[in-house]
Protein backbone atom coordinates (compact mmCIF):
# COMPACT_ATOMS: atom_id res chain seq x y z
CA UNK A 1 0.00 0.00 0.00
CA UNK A 2 0.98 3.64 -1.05
CA UNK A 3 0.26 6.45 1.81
CA UNK A 4 -0.54 9.74 0.57
CA UNK A 5 -0.30 12.19 3.20
CA UNK A 6 -0.75 16.44 1.76
CA UNK A 7 -1.58 19.66 3.46
CA UNK A 8 -2.44 22.22 0.82
CA UNK A 9 -4.65 22.57 -1.62
CA UNK A 10 -1.67 22.05 -4.51
CA UNK A 11 -0.43 18.72 -2.85
CA UNK A 12 -4.08 17.58 -2.20
CA UNK A 13 -5.09 18.35 -6.03
CA UNK A 14 -1.64 15.86 -7.32
CA UNK A 15 -2.70 13.30 -4.42
CA UNK A 16 -5.66 12.76 -5.80
CA UNK A 17 -4.30 12.55 -9.37
CA UNK A 18 -2.16 9.22 -7.86
CA UNK A 19 -5.03 7.70 -6.14
CA UNK A 20 -6.92 8.07 -8.82
CA UNK A 21 -4.42 6.36 -11.43
CA UNK A 22 -3.35 3.42 -8.91
CA UNK A 23 -6.38 2.12 -7.41
CA UNK A 24 -6.44 -0.01 -4.67
CA UNK A 25 -2.57 0.82 -4.36
CA UNK A 26 -3.01 3.75 -2.44
CA UNK A 27 -4.82 5.04 0.97
CA UNK A 28 -5.02 8.89 2.27
CA UNK A 29 -4.22 10.11 5.36
CA UNK A 30 -5.95 13.06 6.15
CA UNK A 31 -5.69 15.36 9.31
CA UNK A 32 -2.16 17.47 11.30
CA UNK A 33 0.84 15.74 8.71
CA UNK A 34 2.79 14.41 11.67
CA UNK A 35 0.27 12.22 13.19
CA UNK A 36 -0.34 11.18 9.11
CA UNK A 37 3.33 10.32 8.44
CA UNK A 38 3.69 8.33 11.67
CA UNK A 39 0.42 6.43 10.87
CA UNK A 40 1.32 5.63 6.99
CA UNK A 41 4.78 4.91 7.99
CA UNK A 42 4.01 2.39 10.47
CA UNK A 43 1.34 0.57 8.05
CA UNK A 44 2.28 1.32 4.29
CA UNK A 45 5.09 0.00 2.29
CA UNK A 46 5.73 3.61 0.43
CA UNK A 47 5.11 7.08 0.71
CA UNK A 48 4.62 10.04 -1.15
CA UNK A 49 4.31 13.21 0.77
CA UNK A 50 3.42 16.28 -1.00
CA UNK A 51 5.16 18.24 1.35
CA UNK A 52 8.79 19.94 2.15
CA UNK A 53 11.67 17.32 2.57
CA UNK A 54 12.80 19.30 5.34
CA UNK A 55 9.57 19.42 6.91
CA UNK A 56 9.37 15.46 6.01
CA UNK A 57 13.15 14.67 7.14
CA UNK A 58 12.25 15.58 10.54
CA UNK A 59 8.78 13.99 10.53
CA UNK A 60 10.29 10.58 9.57
CA UNK A 61 14.05 11.23 11.63
CA UNK A 62 12.48 9.57 15.22
CA UNK A 63 10.71 7.07 13.60
CA UNK A 64 13.62 5.42 11.04
CA UNK A 65 14.83 1.88 11.90
CA UNK A 66 16.12 -1.10 9.34
CA UNK A 67 16.66 -0.07 5.65
CA UNK A 68 15.73 -3.34 4.77
CA UNK A 69 12.41 -3.13 6.44
CA UNK A 70 11.69 0.63 6.06
CA UNK A 71 9.02 2.16 4.16
CA UNK A 72 10.34 4.19 0.44
CA UNK A 73 9.32 7.95 0.51
CA UNK A 74 9.23 10.07 -1.95
CA UNK A 75 8.28 13.79 -1.55
CA UNK A 76 6.55 15.85 -4.57
CA UNK A 77 6.85 19.79 -4.35
CA UNK A 78 4.32 22.19 -4.05
CA UNK A 79 4.81 23.30 -7.79
CA UNK A 80 4.62 19.60 -8.68
CA UNK A 81 7.65 20.42 -10.36
CA UNK A 82 9.85 17.18 -8.53
CA UNK A 83 9.42 13.80 -7.50
CA UNK A 84 11.99 13.49 -4.57
CA UNK A 85 13.47 10.15 -3.55
CA UNK A 86 14.17 10.54 -0.34
CA UNK A 87 14.35 7.16 1.51
CA UNK A 88 14.56 3.66 0.45
CA UNK A 89 15.92 4.10 -2.80
CA UNK A 90 16.08 0.48 -3.84
CA UNK A 91 14.67 -1.75 -0.90
CA UNK A 92 11.97 0.36 -0.28
CA UNK A 93 11.31 0.94 -4.05
CA UNK A 94 11.44 4.86 -3.71
CA UNK A 95 13.44 5.45 -6.56
CA UNK A 96 10.91 3.70 -8.91
CA UNK A 97 8.28 5.44 -7.35
CA UNK A 98 9.40 8.50 -7.59
CA UNK A 99 10.16 8.00 -11.50
CA UNK A 100 6.07 6.01 -11.58
CA UNK A 101 4.67 9.36 -9.96
CA UNK A 102 7.33 11.79 -11.69
CA UNK A 103 5.80 10.47 -15.41
CA UNK A 104 2.01 10.78 -13.74
CA UNK A 105 2.66 14.36 -12.40
CA UNK A 106 4.54 15.73 -15.24
CA UNK A 107 7.45 15.87 -12.53
CA UNK A 108 11.15 15.34 -12.79
CA UNK A 109 12.35 12.36 -10.80
CA UNK A 110 14.91 13.30 -8.44
CA UNK A 111 17.23 9.99 -7.62
CA UNK A 112 20.59 10.39 -5.80
CA UNK A 113 21.63 6.69 -4.87
CA UNK A 114 24.66 6.25 -7.03
CA UNK A 115 24.08 3.10 -8.76
CA UNK A 116 20.96 4.34 -9.98
CA UNK A 117 22.57 7.66 -11.23
CA UNK A 118 25.25 5.63 -13.11
CA UNK A 119 22.69 3.07 -14.16
CA UNK A 120 23.91 0.12 -12.85
CA UNK A 121 21.26 -2.30 -11.27
CA UNK A 122 21.63 -2.71 -7.38
CA UNK A 123 23.02 -5.52 -6.19
CA UNK A 124 20.24 -5.80 -3.70
CA UNK A 125 17.36 -4.68 -6.25
CA UNK A 126 18.10 -8.12 -8.34
CA UNK A 127 15.11 -10.12 -6.58
CA UNK A 128 17.76 -12.47 -5.37
CA UNK A 129 18.71 -13.25 -1.73
CA UNK A 130 22.00 -12.03 -1.19
CA UNK A 131 24.58 -11.90 1.61
CA UNK A 132 28.00 -10.67 1.80
CA UNK A 133 29.29 -6.82 1.37
CA UNK A 134 27.06 -5.31 -1.38
CA UNK A 135 27.84 -1.60 -0.26
CA UNK A 136 32.23 -2.82 -0.71
CA UNK A 137 31.02 -4.26 -4.03
CA UNK A 138 29.63 -1.35 -5.35
CA UNK A 139 31.19 1.04 -4.47
CA UNK A 140 33.82 -0.97 -7.03
CA UNK A 141 31.43 -1.26 -9.45
CA UNK A 142 31.22 1.95 -9.35
CA UNK A 143 34.85 2.98 -9.08
CA UNK A 144 35.58 1.12 -12.00
CA UNK A 145 37.73 -1.76 -10.01
CA UNK A 146 37.89 -5.06 -11.57
CA UNK A 147 34.95 -6.87 -10.04
CA UNK A 148 34.36 -10.76 -11.45
CA UNK A 149 31.04 -12.65 -12.13
CA UNK A 150 31.46 -15.83 -11.20
CA UNK A 151 28.08 -17.45 -12.17
CA UNK A 152 28.26 -21.45 -10.86
CA UNK A 153 24.72 -21.37 -12.45
CA UNK A 154 22.53 -19.85 -15.05
CA UNK A 155 20.64 -17.21 -14.72
CA UNK A 156 19.23 -14.37 -16.34
CA UNK A 157 20.68 -11.29 -14.56
CA UNK A 158 20.47 -7.80 -15.44
CA UNK A 159 23.58 -6.03 -16.91
CA UNK A 160 26.72 -5.89 -14.67
CA UNK A 161 30.08 -4.46 -15.74
CA UNK A 162 32.43 -7.05 -14.35
CA UNK A 163 35.37 -8.32 -15.65
CA UNK A 164 37.18 -11.68 -16.54
CA UNK A 165 39.06 -11.47 -13.50
CA UNK A 166 38.77 -8.78 -10.27
CA UNK A 167 39.96 -8.17 -6.56
CA UNK A 168 36.64 -8.20 -5.74
CA UNK A 169 33.43 -11.01 -7.03
CA UNK A 170 30.32 -11.34 -7.44
CA UNK A 171 29.39 -15.18 -6.81
CA UNK A 172 25.69 -16.77 -8.11
CA UNK A 173 25.58 -19.79 -6.39
CA UNK A 174 23.43 -22.29 -4.53
CA UNK A 175 26.25 -23.79 -2.68
CA UNK A 176 26.86 -23.10 1.20
CA UNK A 177 29.93 -21.36 1.21
CA UNK A 178 30.66 -18.38 3.14
CA UNK A 179 31.24 -14.61 1.43
CA UNK A 180 34.35 -13.54 1.15
CA UNK A 181 35.33 -10.01 2.15
CA UNK A 182 35.02 -8.24 -0.83
CA UNK A 183 32.15 -10.51 -2.45
CA UNK A 184 28.91 -10.62 -2.70
CA UNK A 185 27.13 -13.92 -2.70
CA UNK A 186 23.48 -13.86 -4.98
CA UNK A 187 21.19 -17.33 -4.31
CA UNK A 188 19.26 -18.32 -7.47
CA UNK A 189 16.15 -20.22 -6.77
CA UNK A 190 17.73 -23.10 -8.12
CA UNK A 191 16.71 -26.13 -5.56
CA UNK A 192 14.04 -28.27 -5.61
CA UNK A 193 13.33 -30.09 -2.86
CA UNK A 194 10.68 -33.05 -2.98
CA UNK A 195 9.17 -34.46 0.61
CA UNK A 196 7.16 -37.51 0.88
CA UNK A 197 5.94 -37.75 4.37
CA UNK A 198 3.62 -40.49 6.34
CA UNK A 199 0.54 -39.25 7.83
CA UNK A 200 1.19 -37.18 11.20
CA UNK A 201 4.82 -36.48 10.36
CA UNK A 202 6.21 -33.98 12.64
CA UNK A 203 7.15 -30.75 11.27
CA UNK A 204 10.51 -31.10 13.21
CA UNK A 205 11.09 -34.28 11.55
CA UNK A 206 10.39 -33.13 8.14
CA UNK A 207 12.74 -30.37 8.49
CA UNK A 208 15.34 -31.63 10.38
CA UNK A 209 15.71 -34.20 7.67
CA UNK A 210 15.33 -31.19 4.31
CA UNK A 211 17.89 -29.09 6.69
CA UNK A 212 20.40 -32.42 7.10
CA UNK A 213 20.40 -33.00 3.10
CA UNK A 214 20.91 -29.60 2.49
CA UNK A 215 23.76 -28.79 4.79
CA UNK A 216 25.04 -32.62 3.78
CA UNK A 217 25.33 -32.05 0.26
CA UNK A 218 26.80 -28.77 0.76
CA UNK A 219 23.41 -26.69 -0.80
CA UNK A 220 22.08 -23.22 0.82
CA UNK A 221 18.58 -22.99 1.92
CA UNK A 222 18.37 -19.72 0.67
CA UNK A 223 18.28 -21.05 -2.80
CA UNK A 224 15.48 -23.26 -2.04
CA UNK A 225 12.99 -22.32 -4.30
CA UNK A 226 9.87 -24.96 -3.39
CA UNK A 227 9.10 -27.72 -1.38
CA UNK A 228 7.30 -30.55 -3.90
CA UNK A 229 5.14 -33.64 -2.79
CA UNK A 230 2.15 -35.07 -3.66
CA UNK A 231 -1.57 -34.04 -4.09
CA UNK A 232 -2.05 -36.19 -1.50
CA UNK A 233 -0.63 -34.00 0.95
CA UNK A 234 -1.06 -30.80 0.03
CA UNK A 235 -2.59 -30.21 3.31
CA UNK A 236 0.18 -33.25 5.68
CA UNK A 237 0.80 -30.35 8.41
CA UNK A 238 4.17 -31.30 8.83
CA UNK A 239 4.69 -30.64 5.27
CA UNK A 240 2.82 -26.96 5.31
CA UNK A 241 4.93 -26.12 8.44
CA UNK A 242 8.05 -27.15 7.01
CA UNK A 243 7.74 -24.35 3.67
CA UNK A 244 6.66 -22.23 5.93
CA UNK A 245 9.29 -22.39 8.10
CA UNK A 246 11.58 -22.43 5.04
CA UNK A 247 9.82 -19.57 3.22
CA UNK A 248 9.04 -21.29 0.20
CA UNK A 249 5.81 -22.32 -1.42
CA UNK A 250 4.34 -25.97 -1.38
CA UNK A 251 3.70 -27.08 -4.65
CA UNK A 252 1.98 -30.26 -5.51
CA UNK A 253 1.60 -32.34 -8.31
CA UNK A 254 -1.07 -35.77 -8.94
CA UNK A 255 0.04 -38.94 -8.45
CA UNK A 256 -0.24 -39.79 -11.96
CA UNK A 257 2.67 -37.49 -13.20
CA UNK A 258 4.54 -38.50 -10.50
CA UNK A 259 4.18 -42.13 -11.39
CA UNK A 260 5.33 -41.21 -14.95
CA UNK A 261 8.95 -39.98 -13.68
CA UNK A 262 11.54 -41.76 -13.88
CA UNK A 263 13.48 -42.21 -10.66
CA UNK A 264 16.31 -44.30 -9.38
CA UNK A 265 14.60 -45.31 -5.94
CA UNK A 266 10.99 -46.41 -6.60
CA UNK A 267 9.57 -48.37 -3.65
CA UNK A 268 6.01 -50.06 -3.07
CA UNK A 269 5.21 -48.17 0.07
CA UNK A 270 3.59 -44.73 -1.82
CA UNK A 271 2.68 -46.64 -4.23
CA UNK A 272 0.43 -48.40 -2.07
CA UNK A 273 -0.67 -45.49 0.17
CA UNK A 274 -1.03 -42.15 -2.53
CA UNK A 275 -0.21 -44.69 -6.17
CA UNK A 276 3.03 -43.65 -7.20
CA UNK A 277 6.16 -45.80 -6.61
CA UNK A 278 8.15 -42.59 -5.58
CA UNK A 279 7.02 -38.70 -4.35
CA UNK A 280 10.21 -37.25 -2.81
CA UNK A 281 12.68 -38.16 -5.96
CA UNK A 282 9.67 -37.71 -8.26
CA UNK A 283 8.52 -34.52 -7.29
CA UNK A 284 12.05 -33.08 -6.99
CA UNK A 285 12.50 -33.83 -10.65
CA UNK A 286 9.31 -33.81 -12.25
CA UNK A 287 10.23 -30.44 -13.98
CA UNK A 288 13.38 -31.80 -14.84
CA UNK A 289 16.99 -30.85 -13.72
CA UNK A 290 19.85 -32.89 -12.00
CA UNK A 291 19.13 -34.71 -8.63
CA UNK A 292 21.71 -33.89 -6.30
CA UNK A 293 20.52 -35.79 -3.00
CA UNK A 294 18.64 -38.69 -4.12
CA UNK A 295 16.01 -40.36 -1.35
CA UNK A 296 16.96 -40.35 1.85
CA UNK A 297 14.62 -41.11 5.11
CA UNK A 298 14.32 -39.30 8.22
CA UNK A 299 16.00 -40.70 11.18
CA UNK A 300 14.19 -40.75 14.62
CA UNK A 301 16.02 -40.88 18.05
CA UNK A 302 13.42 -42.98 19.34
CA UNK A 303 14.39 -45.63 16.95
CA UNK A 304 10.54 -45.98 15.32
CA UNK A 305 9.97 -45.76 11.27
CA UNK A 306 11.15 -43.15 9.56
CA UNK A 307 8.24 -40.57 8.74
CA UNK A 308 9.54 -38.61 6.24
CA UNK A 309 11.54 -38.76 3.01
CA UNK A 310 13.33 -35.95 0.83
CA UNK A 311 15.27 -35.40 -2.67
CA UNK A 312 17.28 -32.94 -3.71
CA UNK A 313 17.35 -31.52 -7.22
CA UNK A 314 19.05 -28.52 -8.94
CA UNK A 315 16.71 -27.21 -11.82
CA UNK A 316 18.78 -25.06 -14.32
CA UNK A 317 18.14 -21.25 -14.65
CA UNK A 318 15.08 -20.29 -17.29
CA UNK A 319 16.73 -17.63 -19.35
CA UNK A 320 14.55 -14.71 -20.70
CA UNK A 321 13.58 -13.50 -23.89
CA UNK A 322 12.69 -9.73 -24.39
CA UNK A 323 11.19 -9.15 -27.84
CA UNK A 324 10.83 -5.35 -28.16
CA UNK A 325 9.52 -2.71 -30.73
CA UNK A 326 11.60 0.45 -30.30
CA UNK A 327 8.64 2.27 -32.31
CA UNK A 328 9.34 4.07 -35.64
CA UNK A 329 12.18 6.22 -34.73
CA UNK A 330 11.56 9.23 -32.52
CA UNK A 331 12.44 8.65 -28.24
CA UNK A 332 9.36 9.76 -27.10
CA UNK A 333 7.53 6.72 -28.82
CA UNK A 334 9.50 4.22 -27.33
CA UNK A 335 7.31 2.86 -24.55
CA UNK A 336 8.83 3.28 -21.18
CA UNK A 337 8.26 -0.59 -20.98
CA UNK A 338 10.67 -1.17 -24.01
CA UNK A 339 13.26 1.20 -22.47
CA UNK A 340 12.81 -0.78 -18.64
CA UNK A 341 13.26 -4.05 -20.95
CA UNK A 342 16.49 -2.59 -22.89
CA UNK A 343 17.92 -2.18 -19.05
CA UNK A 344 16.84 -5.44 -18.20
CA UNK A 345 18.57 -7.51 -20.58
CA UNK A 346 22.37 -8.15 -20.52
CA UNK A 347 22.65 -9.45 -24.05
CA UNK A 348 20.69 -7.00 -26.62
CA UNK A 349 20.81 -8.69 -30.28
CA UNK A 350 19.66 -6.41 -32.95
CA UNK A 351 20.25 -4.96 -36.80
CA UNK A 352 23.44 -2.29 -36.27
CA UNK A 353 21.15 0.77 -37.12
CA UNK A 354 18.59 -0.19 -34.53
CA UNK A 355 20.99 -0.73 -32.15
CA UNK A 356 22.30 2.85 -32.43
CA UNK A 357 19.24 4.41 -32.19
CA UNK A 358 19.13 3.39 -28.11
CA UNK A 359 22.90 2.60 -27.26
CA UNK A 360 22.22 5.54 -24.90
CA UNK A 361 19.72 3.44 -23.14
CA UNK A 362 21.33 0.63 -22.03
CA UNK A 363 23.03 -0.46 -19.01
CA UNK A 364 26.77 -0.47 -18.65
CA UNK A 365 27.74 -4.02 -19.15
CA UNK A 366 25.30 -5.07 -21.63
CA UNK A 367 26.35 -7.15 -24.23
CA UNK A 368 25.69 -6.07 -27.77
CA UNK A 369 25.40 -8.69 -30.61
CA UNK A 370 24.75 -6.54 -33.74
CA UNK A 371 24.73 -7.56 -37.06
CA UNK A 372 24.24 -6.07 -39.98
CA UNK A 373 21.06 -6.01 -42.60
CA UNK A 374 20.18 -9.61 -44.14
CA UNK A 375 21.02 -11.60 -40.92
CA UNK A 376 17.77 -12.09 -39.77
CA UNK A 377 17.55 -16.09 -39.10
CA UNK A 378 21.27 -15.65 -37.62
CA UNK A 379 19.83 -12.91 -35.41
CA UNK A 380 17.26 -15.00 -34.56
CA UNK A 381 18.96 -17.80 -33.51
CA UNK A 382 21.59 -15.75 -31.59
CA UNK A 383 19.02 -14.63 -29.30
CA UNK A 384 17.27 -17.76 -28.69
CA UNK A 385 20.43 -19.66 -28.16
CA UNK A 386 21.62 -16.67 -25.47
CA UNK A 387 18.56 -16.74 -23.97
CA UNK A 388 18.54 -20.95 -23.95
CA UNK A 389 22.19 -20.16 -22.06
CA UNK A 390 20.09 -18.86 -19.11
CA UNK A 391 20.71 -15.07 -19.94
CA UNK A 392 18.32 -12.19 -20.03
CA UNK A 393 17.95 -10.96 -23.67
CA UNK A 394 16.46 -8.29 -25.50
CA UNK A 395 15.74 -8.90 -29.57
CA UNK A 396 14.87 -5.57 -30.88
CA UNK A 397 13.29 -4.27 -34.01
CA UNK A 398 11.90 -1.23 -35.12
CA UNK A 399 8.54 -0.25 -34.94
CA UNK A 400 6.07 -3.28 -33.51
CA UNK A 401 8.69 -6.41 -33.43
CA UNK A 402 6.33 -8.53 -34.28
CA UNK A 403 5.23 -6.81 -37.98
CA UNK A 404 7.23 -8.01 -40.60
CA UNK A 405 10.67 -8.12 -38.15
CA UNK A 406 11.86 -10.11 -35.46
CA UNK A 407 9.39 -12.12 -33.50
CA UNK A 408 8.29 -15.05 -35.42
CA UNK A 409 11.84 -16.10 -37.25
CA UNK A 410 12.72 -15.40 -33.34
CA UNK A 411 9.87 -17.48 -31.69
CA UNK A 412 10.01 -20.36 -34.10
CA UNK A 413 13.68 -21.10 -32.81
CA UNK A 414 11.83 -20.75 -29.22
CA UNK A 415 11.84 -23.93 -27.17
CA UNK A 416 9.26 -23.71 -23.72
CA UNK A 417 12.64 -23.72 -21.53
CA UNK A 418 12.95 -19.97 -22.38
CA UNK A 419 10.69 -17.25 -21.16
CA UNK A 420 9.26 -15.04 -23.29
CA UNK A 421 8.27 -11.26 -23.26
CA UNK A 422 6.77 -9.54 -26.20
CA UNK A 423 7.07 -5.01 -25.96
CA UNK A 424 4.44 -4.06 -28.18
CA UNK A 425 5.90 -0.63 -30.36
CA UNK A 426 4.26 1.37 -32.58
CA UNK A 427 4.16 0.24 -35.70
CA UNK A 428 5.02 2.65 -38.71
CA UNK A 429 1.49 2.08 -40.41
CA UNK A 430 0.19 3.60 -37.34
CA UNK A 431 3.01 6.20 -36.99
CA UNK A 432 2.00 7.51 -40.37
CA UNK A 433 -1.86 7.26 -40.18
CA UNK A 434 -1.47 10.22 -37.15
CA UNK A 435 1.50 11.98 -39.44
CA UNK A 436 -1.65 11.57 -42.77
CA UNK A 437 -4.94 12.36 -40.32
CA UNK A 438 -7.23 9.70 -39.67
CA UNK A 439 -6.40 7.19 -42.85
CA UNK A 440 -7.26 3.77 -40.42
CA UNK A 441 -11.05 5.08 -38.95
CA UNK A 442 -12.44 1.89 -40.68
CA UNK A 443 -11.02 -1.66 -41.28
CA UNK A 444 -7.43 -1.43 -42.62
CA UNK A 445 -4.55 -4.21 -43.86
CA UNK A 446 -0.73 -3.96 -44.07
CA UNK A 447 0.78 -5.78 -46.84
CA UNK A 448 4.89 -6.00 -47.18
CA UNK A 449 5.48 -5.30 -51.25
CA UNK A 450 8.99 -7.33 -50.54
CA UNK A 451 8.60 -10.11 -52.23
CA UNK A 452 12.20 -11.50 -50.80
CA UNK A 453 9.96 -13.84 -48.17
CA UNK A 454 6.72 -14.26 -50.22
CA UNK A 455 6.03 -15.32 -53.80
CA UNK A 456 4.72 -12.43 -55.76
CA UNK A 457 1.31 -14.06 -56.73
CA UNK A 458 0.68 -14.33 -53.50
CA UNK A 459 1.27 -10.71 -52.63
CA UNK A 460 -0.92 -9.79 -55.77
CA UNK A 461 -3.69 -11.96 -54.71
CA UNK A 462 -3.65 -10.45 -50.90
CA UNK A 463 -3.59 -6.87 -53.06
CA UNK A 464 -6.70 -8.11 -54.69
CA UNK A 465 -8.79 -9.58 -52.20
CA UNK A 466 -7.96 -5.81 -50.06
CA UNK A 467 -9.04 -4.19 -53.74
CA UNK A 468 -12.17 -6.05 -54.23
CA UNK A 469 -13.56 -5.87 -50.20
CA UNK A 470 -12.61 -2.55 -49.85
CA UNK A 471 -10.33 -2.01 -47.35
CA UNK A 472 -7.81 0.90 -46.59
CA UNK A 473 -3.80 -0.68 -47.08
CA UNK A 474 -1.25 0.21 -46.24
CA UNK A 475 2.09 -0.92 -47.91
CA UNK A 476 5.32 -1.70 -46.05
CA UNK A 477 8.55 -2.15 -48.23
CA UNK A 478 7.42 -0.48 -50.83
CA UNK A 479 9.81 0.07 -53.52
CA UNK A 480 13.79 -0.79 -53.14
CA UNK A 481 16.66 -0.15 -55.81
CA UNK A 482 16.00 -3.04 -57.99
CA UNK A 483 12.90 -3.46 -56.81
CA UNK A 484 10.52 -0.60 -58.52
CA UNK A 485 7.76 -2.33 -60.68
CA UNK A 486 5.64 -3.80 -57.79
CA UNK A 487 4.02 -0.22 -56.18
CA UNK A 488 2.78 0.48 -59.95
CA UNK A 489 1.40 -2.76 -60.00
CA UNK A 490 -0.27 -3.23 -56.58
CA UNK A 491 -1.80 0.34 -57.35
CA UNK A 492 -3.18 -0.55 -60.53
CA UNK A 493 -4.79 -3.44 -59.08
CA UNK A 494 -6.35 -1.21 -56.16
CA UNK A 495 -7.26 1.47 -58.98
CA UNK A 496 -9.59 -1.23 -60.99
CA UNK A 497 -12.07 -0.74 -57.85
CA UNK A 498 -11.18 2.40 -56.29
CA UNK A 499 -11.78 6.00 -58.33
CA UNK A 500 -8.61 7.88 -59.51
CA UNK A 501 -9.07 10.38 -56.85
CA UNK A 502 -8.97 7.98 -54.20
CA UNK A 503 -6.61 9.45 -51.20
CA UNK A 504 -2.99 8.44 -50.63
CA UNK A 505 -0.78 9.27 -48.09
CA UNK A 506 2.67 9.04 -48.51
CA UNK A 507 5.24 9.19 -45.38
CA UNK A 508 8.80 9.01 -45.23
CA UNK A 509 11.02 8.20 -41.72
CA UNK A 510 7.92 8.93 -39.83
CA UNK A 511 8.82 10.55 -36.51
CA UNK A 512 12.40 11.04 -37.58
CA UNK A 513 14.29 14.26 -37.94
CA UNK A 514 13.71 13.68 -41.53
CA UNK A 515 9.80 13.36 -41.35
CA UNK A 516 8.06 13.96 -44.70
CA UNK A 517 4.44 13.16 -45.85
CA UNK A 518 2.23 14.18 -48.70
CA UNK A 519 -1.26 13.73 -49.55
CA UNK A 520 -1.95 12.76 -52.97
CA UNK A 521 -4.69 10.71 -54.94
CA UNK A 522 -4.39 7.06 -56.41
CA UNK A 523 -3.61 8.98 -60.17
CA UNK A 524 -1.22 11.26 -58.96
CA UNK A 525 1.05 9.45 -57.03
CA UNK A 526 4.69 9.46 -58.26
CA UNK A 527 6.18 5.77 -57.95
CA UNK A 528 9.53 7.11 -58.06
CA UNK A 529 8.88 9.78 -54.93
CA UNK A 530 8.76 6.41 -52.69
CA UNK A 531 11.82 4.57 -51.10
CA UNK A 532 12.36 1.78 -48.63
CA UNK A 533 12.33 4.53 -45.67
CA UNK A 534 8.30 4.71 -46.80
CA UNK A 535 4.63 3.60 -45.66
CA UNK A 536 2.06 4.33 -48.41
CA UNK A 537 -1.69 4.29 -47.20
CA UNK A 538 -4.35 3.88 -49.48
CA UNK A 539 -8.01 5.57 -48.91
CA UNK A 540 -10.92 3.07 -49.10
CA UNK A 541 -14.00 4.77 -51.45
CA UNK A 542 -15.44 6.22 -48.35
CA UNK A 543 -11.70 8.19 -47.67
CA UNK A 544 -11.72 12.25 -48.03
CA UNK A 545 -9.27 14.62 -48.11
CA UNK A 546 -10.49 17.11 -45.28
CA UNK A 547 -8.67 19.90 -44.95
CA UNK A 548 -5.43 18.63 -46.32
CA UNK A 549 -5.92 15.81 -43.71
CA UNK A 550 -6.78 12.28 -44.86
CA UNK A 551 -9.54 10.75 -43.05
CA UNK A 552 -11.76 7.13 -43.34
CA UNK A 553 -14.93 7.60 -41.66
CA UNK A 554 -15.58 4.87 -39.12
CA UNK A 555 -18.96 3.54 -40.92
CA UNK A 556 -20.68 4.08 -44.24
CA UNK A 557 -23.61 5.65 -42.88
CA UNK A 558 -21.27 8.44 -41.50
CA UNK A 559 -20.41 9.28 -44.89
CA UNK A 560 -23.89 9.47 -46.14
CA UNK A 561 -25.42 11.71 -43.06
CA UNK A 562 -22.19 13.94 -44.19
CA UNK A 563 -23.01 14.14 -47.72
CA UNK A 564 -27.05 14.94 -46.95
CA UNK A 565 -25.66 17.59 -44.63
CA UNK A 566 -23.79 18.72 -47.06
CA UNK A 567 -26.26 19.34 -49.80
N1 LIG B 1 8.60 -3.74 -37.77
C1 LIG B 1 8.45 -2.53 -38.54
C2 LIG B 1 8.35 -2.81 -40.01
C3 LIG B 1 9.54 -3.46 -40.62
S1 LIG B 1 9.43 -3.64 -42.38
C4 LIG B 1 7.24 -1.76 -38.05
O1 LIG B 1 6.44 -2.32 -37.27
O2 LIG B 1 7.09 -0.60 -38.41
C5 LIG B 1 10.29 -2.20 -42.93
C6 LIG B 1 9.35 -1.23 -43.59
O3 LIG B 1 8.59 -0.57 -42.60
C7 LIG B 1 10.03 -0.11 -44.34
O4 LIG B 1 10.40 -0.50 -45.65
C8 LIG B 1 8.95 0.95 -44.37
O5 LIG B 1 8.00 0.64 -45.34
C9 LIG B 1 8.29 0.75 -43.03
N2 LIG B 1 8.76 1.69 -41.99
C10 LIG B 1 9.39 1.38 -40.84
N3 LIG B 1 9.61 2.49 -40.11
C11 LIG B 1 9.12 3.52 -40.80
C12 LIG B 1 9.03 4.93 -40.56
N4 LIG B 1 9.52 5.49 -39.43
N5 LIG B 1 8.44 5.69 -41.50
C13 LIG B 1 7.93 5.16 -42.62
N6 LIG B 1 7.99 3.83 -42.89
C14 LIG B 1 8.57 3.03 -42.01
Amino acid sequence: MIGLISATAAGAAARDRLAAAWPGRTRVYEGPVGEAVRTAFAECEQLVCFLATGAVVRLLAPLLGDKAADPGVVCVDEGGRFAVSLLGGHGGGANELAREAGELLGAEPVVTTATDAVGLAGLDTLGLPYEGSVATVSRALLDGEPVALEAESAWPLPPLPTSPQGAYTIRLTDRDVAPGEREVLLRPPSLVVGVGASRGAPVEEVLGLVEGALREAGLSPRSVAELATVDAKSEEPGIVAAAERLGVPLVTYSAEELAAVEVPHPSHAPLAAVGTPSVAEAAALVRGGELLVPKRKSVREDGQAAMATCAVVRRPGRGRLAVVGLGPGARDLLTPRAAAELRRASVLVGLDQYVDQIRDLLRPGTRVLESGLGAEEERARTAVAEARKGHAVALIGSGDAGVYAMASPALAEASEDIDVVGVPGVTAALAAGAVLGAPLGHDHVSISLSDLHTPWEVIERRVRAAAEADIVVTFYNPRSRGRDWQLPKALAILAGHREPTTPVGVVRNASRPDEASRVTTLAGLDPATVDMMTVVTVGNTATRIIAGRMVTPRGYRWQERTQEGAR
